[in-house]
């Protein structure tokens, strides 16, 4: 059983970060304490100024620096990704890839996006000269989860430092390595001043980040700790963004393309074994492609394999407590009247868990609620596609969801409460610049023009262009000129 170990090493309280495929220990690091967390946004601080003061355009040429860096050493980043999370290499590179990918597009867009706007001042305010401009918040502190660790917390990292803030960032204790090696890397290219730090350790540092005075904190993680994030950011008022966990549904339309959506639905299910917050847990398919829709999800999930040897599709469970919740699942489906047509109560091993593919089960069991966060699919027969979108938005969740249908793609992902959806495609959106849930998913979104706004605060300035007919800002205004803004408000508003 593999475990995130604590362990005194001279005065300092050390953990390692293990191999979740051989236990071997990856890398020793600091618990860092309060007092750490907060020497290192007051240092970061002072680094936000002068970041800032780069300028869009300053920052724009560190940042392609970067991903160039990520770019040319990304096999060696996928091999820490691999050892600390049991991924796959291949699984590792298309996460650092889709990450190159968003911090392109963050250095590229931000000065279009957050960069001065001009606004109309309405015609009360012609004399106005008016614009709109997103500012730096200053500290932001990111706080990650494992599942993803260069992919997820980047979302944050990469959009906070293009906006013009410093970052503060505290890796799950199960990869903290990545995210020290993310910090060195960028530490290269900005060897100036420390704009993005780490800070490492278990739930306390993250606590403790969320009480340091950041201007904002992002996190990526699950909704229990999802609340705690906000409740200590409550003291403060400081703003967070949250990215939550998900329990996903497929809806597969009587039109679509079986072998596909069957493919997307085995993959979407099963890649990272399962612990993808966007993954495929559930799947609802119309009553006239269900045979054959189960019968190609049997023949694809037969073929992929846990394991940690280079021909195995998908590696180890990451988190050993999550085996126990994957194996409370499928034993509450099973002991519900669920079959399972794929593995079972048996796929669940001490590291590894094998594809499972579980039809009838009661739509309030925990695997039909809860999020499983393993390699396992529930399927279920629908009357149409009505039915379908009911039983995908009866969930706490709504991060994201995917359609195959030929004729009303388009109509149902709208239908669907979840904050992304591919059509006739699986998890597509995680490259399209927009990210984020609703309800237990969380709230705020990363990537895109939402993803840098997030970090930045709108600052409007109105600048007068010359002395109005009309001075409506001062106690000299005289009754003649309230009656004439009565009139020309009438004559703008007044009329049906
Ligand atoms: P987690 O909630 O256990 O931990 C996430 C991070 O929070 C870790 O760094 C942890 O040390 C820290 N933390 C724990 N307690 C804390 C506290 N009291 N105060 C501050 N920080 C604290 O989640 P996890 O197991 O690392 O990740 C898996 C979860 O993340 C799943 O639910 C998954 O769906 C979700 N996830 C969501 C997204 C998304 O973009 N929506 C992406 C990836 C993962």
């Amino acid at each position: 059983m593999t475990s995130v170990k604590p362990a005194t090493t001279g005065e300092r309280t050390t953990f390692d970060s293990l191999d979740p495929a051989t236990d071997e220990v990856v890398g020793t690091f600091p618990v860092h304490a309060a007092a750490d967390v907060e020497a290192a946004v007051e240092r970061a601080r002072a680094a936000s100024s002068w970041w800032a003061g780069l300028g869009f355009a300053g920052r724009e040429e560190r940042l392609r620096r970067w991903k160039n860096v990520l770019t040319t050493r990304s096999a060696q980043l996928a091999e820490l990704v691999h050892a600390e999370t049991g991924k796959p290499h291949g699984d590792a590179m298309l996460e650092i890839v889709l990450a190159i990918d968003h911090t392109a597009w963050a250095a590229k867009h931000a000065r279009k996006v957050l960069g001065p706007q001009r606004r109309a001042a309405g015609l009360l305010m012609a004399n106005q000269a008016a614009t709109v401009e997103y500012q730096p918040l200053g500290v932001v502190g990111v706080i990650g989860p494992w599942n993803y660790p260069v992919f997820t917390p980047m979302g944050s990292i990469a959009y906070a430092l293009a906006a013009g803030n410093a970052v503060v960032f505290k890796p799950s204790e199960y990869t903290p390595g990545v995210g020290r090696w993310l910090a060195e890397s960028f530490a290269e290219v900005v060897p100036e001043q420390p704009v993005f730090a780490v800070v490492t350790g278990f739930g306390e540092t993250g606590a403790a980040l969320c009480r340091s005075g950041v201007d904002k904190l992002a996190f990526t993680g699950s909704p229990g700790t999802g609340r705690k994030i906000m409740a200590a950011c409550a003291e403060t008022l400081t703003p967070v963004l949250i990215e939550a966990g998900g329990k996903d549904a497929l809806l597969v339309d009587a039109d679509a393309d079986v072998a596909a959506a069957a493919d997307a639905a085995v993959w979407g299910g099963m890649s990272n074994a399962g612990q993808t917050c966007v993954g495929v847990e559930r799947v609802y398919v119309h009553e006239r492609v269900y045979d054959e829709f189960v019968a190609k999800v049997v023949d694809v999930a037969s073929t992929v394999r846990a394991g940690s040897d280079a021909s195995a599709k998908i590696g180890p469970i990451t988190m050993p407590a999550q085996l126990s919740v994957i194996r409370r699942h499928i034993a509450d489906a099973l002991s519900r009247g669920g079959r399972a047509l794929v593995g079972g109560e048996d796929a669940v091993g001490d590291r590894f868990v094998q594809p499972t593919v579980l039809v009838d089960v009661p739509e309030d069991s925990a695997a039909v609620r809860e999020e499983t966060f393993g390699p396992t699919l529930t399927i279920a027969k629908v009357h149409d596609m009505d039915e379908a979108v009911a039983k995908a938005n009866d969930s706490r969740y709504g991060l994201a969801s995917t359609v195959f249908s030929k004729a009303r793609g388009m109509e149902l992902a709208r239908r669907l409460r979840s904050g992304m959806t591919s059509v006739n495609s699986v998890i597509s959106f995680a490259g399209i610049p927009s990210f984020g849930g609703v309800g237990d998913s969380g709230f705020g979104r990363i990537h895109g023009q939402e993803g840098l706004r997030e970090f930045a605060r709108a600052k409007a300035i109105a600048r007068q262009r010359f002395r109005p007919p009309l001075l409506l800002t001062t106690f000299d205004r005289s009754p003649k000129t309230d009656a004439k803004v009565a009139k020309l408000i009438n004559l703008l508003h007044g009329k049906r």
